[in-house]
């Protein structure tokens, strides 16, 4: 099935403005000649230097080919705009790393022309790594974003610093904000898993781009508030030049289904629990948590917040009026043991087998006040993002081991996404018919599946562009194309340490990860006799009491090999560092088959102490 792409209004302007120009110059050539000749050359010189500058670049700096970070940067001449600025959570790779945020080079070095920023919805994907921007850029660069959007991405300041000097202006559906001279940006809702979610028009000089954020259709919102149909298809009619639009979902067929379904299946849940019941959510799922609430209501139970960033988001989204509740239904987590078991309801963290969240803390025995009961129903109401599965089901065999009643997804619908599956693409695309398409967040599997969806529903191959992260992609009214690279890439987030982590360090931790560490401590003397040890320390290698042989051996092998460099005049600490670590290396590898990471230390000693060692 092909659709005819409507014209986009903007080129139609321009043509006619062309046309009137020509008929006006034709009317005073024939007046004047000579002067007229003239005119016709600026109008033309004029047209096309227009032409040649009315370019504008769309450049992801993060969520495409990847789950996370999702960050896209529009620029027209020297002004730019920024969608989005998300953090993504590292795998099991990223020892030690917290968080990972996009690669901020190129806004780094454009700071002056950034014009504002503006914000789809408030999950961490899209609002996590702006406290890391605005140490970056000129901290009066406005922020734009729904109420609820704004008062979390303020709390994600506060992990580092504040958002004080940071101007925020807060936007409404269906109004549009100007962002510099050329961007207008009109906030269209959708539904997603989070109220205050918004698709962008923004009409350009070029013409209007369409960022669906993300989105799935709900027909039956828990908030009642519904995609808004009737603008999208307004804008579908005036003419979209370019949608970029959410690919999560793309590989699975059919509709999501609504977020109150999921309503009904906890209730279900609920109501054959006869102890404790614990839940774990996802902090940012507003909506989920007003219907775990609003279930607990109804089946007269309390509930306890266990986690930080969950009260927060309670906190937050309570007091803005996103979360509707009565007080008395929250108890504090020391007071459980005031109540019958089965008028509690536990919320907390951990849905994604998070080692230091709350239900990973309650499979192991580790947490505070919560032991698992035999009675107990565990709920993990959301999937597993892809890689964290060993770790979710980890967990959950862990949970099963007491006894509890274990409900997760695959056994129930106690979840459901909050980003729309193929019916809803195809529909998104229908609304929109754009005449360019580029697939967003998501892997590559999901881009590329986004892609052919678009393609069997009417878009031409070459219309559509698949980028990754750093692409910079020209967009004029009649061409798309992508136009080399801007730095892109993970910057690390470790403590307070942002970028400071790299691949040497990181392989280090690999390193010592997977092997341990030797340490080899040389007392040598200025003249580079060797005066105490070498005396070896290891961590993490062999257990030092079972290896004795292997270290006392170690010892006289570095000996040997001091003995080496000093007959060969070799004196320099480097090259007796490097030496040390080949040998003692090479050893370790024939005997244990390891390599840990061998690290000499080397202290001075003037000769005359030799008597004090
Ligand atoms: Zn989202
Ligand atoms: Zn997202």
């Amino acid at each position: 099935m092909a659709w005819k792409i409507f014209s986009n209004l903007e080129t139609e302007k321009v043509d006619k403005t062309e046309k009137k120009l020509e008929i006006k110059n034709i009317k005073e050539k024939v007046a004047n000649p000579k002067k007229n000749i003239n005119k016709q050359e600026t109008a033309i010189k004029k047209k096309t230097s227009n032409n040649k500058e009315d370019k504008l670049y769309v450049i992801p700096l993060g969520g495409l080919e990847e789950i996370g970070k999702n960050m896209t940067v529009l620029q027209y001449k020297d002004e730019i705009m920024v969608i989005d600025v998300g953090l993504a959570f590292p795998d099991d790779e990223l020892l030690g790393i917290d968080l990972v945020i996009p690669d901020f080079t190129y806004l780094e070095k454009n700071k002056d022309k950034i014009k504002g920023i503006a914000l789809t919805h408030g999950h961490e994907d899209h609002i996590g790594a702006l406290p890391y921007l605005y140490n970056k850029i000129n901290r009066d660069t406005p922020l734009y974003g729904a109420k609820l959007t704004l008062a979390l991405a303020e709390a994600k300041f506060e992990r580092i610093s504040s958002s004080e000097d940071v101007p925020k202006r807060e936007v409404k559906a269906r109004e549009t904000i100007s962002i510099g001279k050329y961007f207008k940006v009109e906030f269209i809702r959708v539904t997603h898993s989070i109220a205050d979610s918004f698709a962008f028009a923004i009409t350009t000089p070029v013409g209007i781009i369409l960022h669906t954020g993300d989105f799935k259709i709900d027909l039956t919102p828990v908030d009642g508030e519904g995609v808004d149909f009737h603008r999208l298809s307004q804008y579908g009619e005036k003419g979209v030049l370019l949608m970029l639009s959410d690919s999560t979902n793309a590989e699975v067929e059919g509709f999501t289904k609504s977020e109150s379904k999921v309503g009904e299946s906890l209730k279900q849940e609920f109501e054959k629990a006869d102890g404790r019941i614990i839940v774990a959510a996802f902090t940012s799922h507003v909506h989920r948590l007003q219907q775990i609430v609003e279930v607990a209501r109804e089946l007269k139970r309390k509930i306890a917040i266990d986690g930080r960033s969950m009260i927060k988001v309670f906190d937050i989204a309570s007091r803005l009026g996103y979360l509707n509740y009565a007080e008395e239904i929250l108890i504090p987590m020391k007071n459980v043991e005031n109540y019958n078991d089965d008028e509690i309801v536990i919320l907390c963290t951990g849905t994604q087998g998070e080692p230091l969240a709350a239900l990973s803390r309650i499979a192991k025995g580790m947490h505070k006040h919560i032991k698992v009961k035999e009675k107990d129903t565990v709920i993990i109401s959301a999937t597993p993002i892809p890689g964290n599965e060993k770790a979710v089901y980890n967990n959950i065999s862990k949970l099963l081991k007491y006894d509890a009643e274990v409900i997760y997804e695959k056994v129930a619908g106690i979840h459901v996404s909050g980003h729309g599956s193929q019916e809803e693409l195809r529909l998104m695309l229908n609304l929109i018919r754009p005449k360019y398409f580029m697939p967003v967040h998501g892997e590559f599997k999901h881009l590329k599946k986004h892609r052919d969806l678009a393609i069997s529903y009417g878009v031409p191959k070459e219309n559509i562009i698949m980028a990754d992260n750093g692409s910079k992609i020209e967009v004029s009214r009649q061409n798309v194309k992508l136009m080399g690279r801007v730095p892109a890439g993970e910057t690390l987030v470790d403590g307070l340490g942002v970028g400071d982590v790299g691949n040497i360090v990181l392989r280090d931790r690999q390193n010592l990860a997977q092997d341990g560490i030797v340490i080899v401590v040389l007392t040598i003397a200025k003249s580079g006799e060797l005066m105490a040890g070498p005396d070896i320390i290891t961590r993490g290698f062999v257990y030092a009491r079972e290896s004795e042989a292997m270290i006392k051996e170690t010892t006289e092998i570095v000996k040997q090999e001091l003995k080496r460099c000093e007959s060969e005049g070799i004196k320099e600490w480097a090259a007796l560092k490097s030496s040390v670590k080949e040998v003692a290396g090479n050893y370790f590898y024939e005997k244990t088959n390891r390599k840990p990471v061998i690290l000499p230390i080397i202290m001075e000693v003037q000769n005359n102490n030799r008597k004090e060692l």
